[in-house]
């Protein structure tokens, strides 16, 4: 048995490291091209800029929006040009992918700059490309960030349903990690699991029981307190390594399933794994100590407890049942990483008793 996991080089996070670029000594007097989001050009970018010319020579450029392979190839010509040692992506999930994807492709170094805490991507080596239209055309692992710079201040500055969202993504890891490693189902290293790596997924889960309610309130007065620090480093760190190196199971399963429904665009990939996580207990016989224990921390912090809290208020069972077939007959989805045979059927019964409790509790 071959156990694997991935890491990223290094992880810094604080309040204002971004100010000094993490105090990385490598950087110093070395040409670095940093992609960021429109928002980070408006407000960090200006802020920061004359002390990031004082450490190294950079160069910035604003990120088109999506991940597509237009805007990669893009991104890549304007690199490629500048004979650049580093690329910074600063932003979202989509912003920090491209950057990612034109670093490894010009085999230069790759740092992770994330503005939000709202997934783990930032920390994994795994990559979303999307189509013009806005659907997943790719999805491939390159190679973790050699840095993860993660400044709390830009974190709690920004609004608090991102960092709830994050909080929804970190949920699924430990219910996720514990049911591939109990069942040997390989991680997405292609391994199995590492007692390391286990103790980082329990550790996740309970750090968000212990600070997410507070860290919450945090973010939305925009303090940079303990609580939140720890929700900070659970969402981005913890997360990361915990579903890359642990497995995805059933959580992201549903997750994936209850995308082909319209009605949840609107919500962030995190609600909608919390809500997956739900029905996971169902699907999984979990205790119901542990419901109750998952149903409590999801009210305390505002993550989706009903259907109608993600947008599918009304959804008949012949809907939900062709949302979930594309995904079930894919045999090679997350969503079969159970000890059990699956049956659709048996997957819209647990999606709906997930709600019933949701809807009871009020
Ligand atoms: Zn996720």
């Amino acid at each position: 048995m071959i156990r694997k996991a991935f890491f990223p080089g290094c992880y810094i996070q604080g309040k204002d490291i971004l100010r000094n670029l993490g105090e990385i000594e490598e950087l110093k007097k070395k040409r670095v091209f940093l992609l960021a989001t429109n928002k980070a050009v408006k407000s960090i970018v200006p802020e920061n800029l004359s002390t990031w010319k004082s450490i190294c020579e950079i160069n910035y450029e604003k990120f088109s929006g999506a991940c597509t392979w237009d805007e990669i190839n893009r991104v890549l010509e304007i690199a490629r040009d500048g004979v650049y040692d580093f690329i910074i992506g600063m932003g979202g999930g989509k912003t920090i992918d491209t950057a990612r994807v034109v670093a490894r492709q010009l085999g230069v170094k790759y740092i992770a700059a994330p503005t939000i805490a709202a997934t783990d991507a930032p920390t994994a080596s795994a990559c979303v490309v999307y189509s013009n239209e806005g659907s997943v055309v790719d999805y491939f692992i390159t190679s973790n960030p050699d840095y993860v710079l993660v400044d709390t201040r830009i974190i709690a500055e920004a609004p608090a349903r991102f960092l709830v969202s994050g909080m929804g993504d970190a949920l699924a890891t430990w219910f996720e990690a514990e049911t591939c490693d109990r069942s040997n189902f390989r991680n997405i290293c292609g391994g199995f699991n590492l007692r390391a790596i286990m103790s980082l997924a329990e550790a996740c889960y309970k750090t968000l029981l212990t600070y997410g309610s507070t860290a919450k309130i945090a973010c939305e007065n925009n303090v940079v307190s303990p609580a939140l620090e720890c929700i900070v480093e659970a969402n981005t760190l913890l997360s990361g390594l915990g579903f890359e190196s642990g497995g995805l199971s059933t959580a992201h399963g549903i997750h994936d399933c209850l995308c082909n429904l319209e009605g949840t665009h609107a919500y962030y990939h995190g609600e909608k794994v919390a809500f997956g996580t739900l029905a996971g207990l169902f699907l999984e016989t979990r205790p119901q100590p542990l419901v109750d224990e998952v149903y409590a921390f999801c009210r305390s912090v505002g993550l989706p407890t009903t259907l109608a809290q993600i947008g599918l208020e009304g959804v008949t069972d012949r809907e939900l049942d062709a949302a979930i077939h594309p995904v079930f007959d894919n045999k090679q989805s997350y969503l079969h990483n159970v000890r059990f045979d699956l049956t659709p059927e048996g997957i819209v019964e647990a999606i709906r008793m997930a709600d019933a409790l949701g809807r009871h509790l009020g």
